[in-house]
């Protein structure tokens, strides 16, 4: 298949581009980089022993958008281009609201005025808002915490509204759980700009020396040692559940339908940080400080249903994602290079 991926400079679109390749498809960027630097395109190519044809594109820009269709023979379109911080999306909204969905709006028209009607969305576990059950299955109602999580709920809707619609329509929504990890070369990861919001990004940053210490946000919730818990997954993991997702949709007409991709194992802030100091070998200094406002005490995926549609599971173990993190800012310790 020829594949538009959006956002496929990012952290899970370059990872979910190398996948696509090896797999034997053909990878076609669209990103505006806005959060990610160009020169990841090189190290996707030279990984990637080939040329990765990419369009520095708006994807708000409908014109922009539908001029890509016409000139690329598109089979599918994976669709991670998206703003992604929860706490600026509360001070921003509107900014959210019109980058996340009119961008969204704007691929899905391309593709219909050009018969295309593949569809991956990169939806989040965010969507299942502070459900008291711990373990997410994918039939919960969803909801959303922050406008950021409102854009994915939106989106989500949309896409269910238009797989009713019309039943040309194959469209696969993958929620995500706690992404991490990097490439086993080193050479892509996670780069994010400024202050990390994310717990691995910051405890790597404190293992290289870029910052003092973790803050961990509360130790007195309810979880095996009062920190907050989580579900990884090494992005690798999360690249291959694409891929997965694009042979599913090959072989079943699910019309809409959503998966979660975690591991399904719950881990807490301070297991992390101890797995990340023996990867690393270095110690990593942290002060407990209070809870996070809006943070949820602890979930999980339920993993089932991609276990049993996808013929897919997560690999890789905590150590792995930690080492393979390691060795991303070890290697880059400032990022990508301008
Ligand atoms: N966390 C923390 N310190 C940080 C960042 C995160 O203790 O600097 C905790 C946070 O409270 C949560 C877990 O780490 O329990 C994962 O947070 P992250 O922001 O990475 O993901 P999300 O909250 O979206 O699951």
């Amino acid at each position: 298949m020829r594949v538009l991926v959006t956002g496929g400079a990012g952290y899970i679109g370059s990872h979910t581009v190398l996948q696509l390749l090896a797999a034997g498809h053909q990878a076609v960027i669209a990103d505006d980089f806005s959060n990610a630097k160009p020169s990841v395109i090189d190290r996707l190519e030279s990984l990637a022993g080939q040329s990765i044809p990419v369009y520095r594109v708006d994807l708000t820009d409908r014109a922009a958008t539908t001029e890509m269709f016409a000139v690329e023979r598109l089979d599918a379109v994976i669709h991670f281009a998206g703003f992604k911080a929860v706490g600026e999306s509360v001070a921003k909204p509107l900014s959210y609201y019109q980058n996340n969905l009119d961008s969204t709006l704007s691929v899905l028209a391309a593709m219909d005025a050009h018969n295309v009607r593949t569809f991956v969305f990169s939806s989040s576990a965010t969507v299942y808002g502070d459900n008291p059950v711990r373990e997410r299955t994918e039939d919960m109602p969803t909801t959303a915490t922050s406008p950021y999580g409102w854009t994915k709920v939106m989106s989500e809707q949309v896409l269910a509204d238009l797989a009713n619609a019309d039943d040309r329509w194959r469209i696969a929504v993958l929620r995500y759980f706690n992404p991490v990890g990097a490439h086993p070369s080193g050479l892509i990861g996670e780069d994010p700009s400024g202050f990390p919001n994310n717990l691995m990004p910051f405890v790597a940053q404190v293992a290289v020396g870029r910052r003092e210490k973790l803050s961990v946000f509360g130790d007195d919730y309810d979880t095996v040692d009062g920190t907050g818990v989580r579900d990884y997954i090494h992005v690798e993991d999360l690249a291959a559940g694409h891929i997965a997702a694009l042979d599913r949709m090959r072989a079943v007409d699910d019309g809409w339908s959503a998966w979660n991709l975690g591991s399904g194992d719950g881990v807490s802030v301070l297991a992390l940080v101890d797995s990340f100091a023996r990867a690393s070998a270095r110690e990593i200094p942290y002060e407990i400080v209070p809870r996070r406002p809006g943070d949820a005490p602890a979930y999980w995926a339920d993993a089932s249903k991609a276990n049993a549609e996808l013929g897919w599971r997560t690999r890789k173990t905590l150590d792995e994602m930690c080492a393979d993190s390691w060795r991303w800012q070890s290697q880059n310790p400032g990022g990508y290079p301008d």
